[in-house]
């Protein structure tokens, strides 16, 4: 059988947990953290980097930073995972769901300005599959109109937009170290952002509402409650694991880059021949090869192919479903403009096996099992 995605492990990782252990410090900030968070701030040239304990949880982070009110407006894609908009509905936003582009299936830049209002205050790009939202038009009118940029950059870590790092970008950017992401902590994340105004209540926030962070660093002599908060820091045994992970960050790249490449150029000519389509990664765009995606015809055509390749022993899986047509979506937001691609490209989507330690030959047969499946019998690549 081969998995859609197996946890990714280099080797390190349980002897870094051992040493956390043995340091005698296994809560949060620990001698681990403070590598990963320097790792993130030297690889990814961000001022500030915190890890929290999800993705989710930076995003929470984001919206408590960017002062988002009950009643405000926050607009996005709804081609995302519930969280991107769960952080902010958490703060009492209305979510405004904006269509994507079927190309990148990011939301469409041209159509944010016509879906800001008086109640604007945030636009939260998501980056999908590792690769870049259109960032300067984002930017360009979160500066005209005063919006805050929350990028959730789960799926971009160690991903670029014009030689810079996703997650540096807007005013905040959130990354995920959950076990289906490109390195990996179990559950985990980090929020960055490179204004210092952010730091103080950052780290207060993340500490419970206490000054903790300071009095750790000495600043302060004893810590106390100075403002609302929670618990957003990671055990060091979780940022253990990751830290060998990141160390070993060019290897799992270079290795899952070398599967999508496979994929990539032994799919075309199937993409030639009109059977589906492949992704469309643009020239200001570095991708991480955090997934590779086919879409085919149709959603019937779509569940046929998961289920052929099921019994080929492979496992394929489709993603998003948006979050404009669930339950939740309809009451917390609603869809600003025409759904044209949303819906539509979304039934077409599907998610081929992915992961550091899948073979080469593995991913060979997933497209041979493709071809055969279409009764393909054109040239190889
Ligand atoms: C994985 C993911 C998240 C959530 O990450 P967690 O670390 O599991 O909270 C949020 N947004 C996107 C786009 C994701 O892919």
């Amino acid at each position: 059988m081969i998995d859609f995605n197996r946890p990714p492990y280099v080797g390190k990782e349980l002897d870094y947990i051992k040493e956390a252990v043995e340091s005698g410090k296994i809560c949060g900030d620990g001698m681990f953290t403070r590598k990963c968070t320097e790792w993130i701030r030297d690889t990814l040239h961000t001022k500030y980097a915190l890890l929290t304990t999800s993705c989710t949880h930076a995003l929470e982070m984001a919206a408590y930073l960017s002062d988002i009110r009950p009643g405000d407006e926050v607009i996005m894609p709804s081609y995302t995972f519930v969280s991107t908009a769960d952080a902010f509905v958490l703060r009492g936003a209305r979510i405004v769901f904006v269509d994507i582009r079927p190309d990148t299936m990011n939301m469409d830049e041209n159509l944010i300005e016509d879906a800001i209002t008086e109640k604007t205050r945030a636009i939260v790009p998501v980056h999908y599959a590792g690769v870049a939202c259109e960032m300067d038009t984002i930017l360009e009118l979160a500066a005209r109109y005063h919006l805050k940029v929350v990028e959730d950059a789960a799926q971009g870590v160690h991903a670029y937009y014009k030689g810079r790092a996703l997650g540096t970008l807007g005013d905040f950017g959130c990354f995920s170290f959950h076990e289906t992401k490109n390195y990996s902590m179990g559950e985990g994340g980090a929020v960055l952002f490179q204004k210092d105004e952010y730091l103080e209540r950052a780290e207060i926030l993340r500490e419970k509402g206490t000054d903790r962070s300071k009095f750790f660093r000495g600043q302060i002599d004893k810590y106390t409650w100075v403002d609302y908060g929670s618990s957003y820091l990671p055990s060091d045994l979780n940022a253990a694991y990751l830290y060998a992970q990141l160390e070993a960050c060019e290897e799992i790249d270079a290795r899952r880059m070398a599967v999508w490449e496979l994929y990539h150029r032994t799919l075309r000519p199937l993409a030639e021949a009109g059977l589906l389509d492949q992704p469309v990664v643009p020239a200001y765009a570095k991708h991480n090869a955090h997934m590779y995606y086919i879409k085919v015809q149709d959603i019937d055509t779509r569940t046929r192919l998961i289920r052929f390749l099921r019994e080929k022993g492979v496992s394929s899986v489709f993603h998003y479903i948006p979050l404009h047509s669930a339950g939740a979506g309809r009451k917390f937001g609603r869809f600003h403009g025409e759904d044209v691609y949303t819906t539509r490209e979304s039934e077409r989507l599907m998610r081929l096996p992915m992961y550091y330690t899948l073979k080469l030959e593995e991913a060979a047969y997933v497209v041979d099992c493709i071809r055969e499946f279409f009764g393909f019998d054109g040239p190889k690549e």
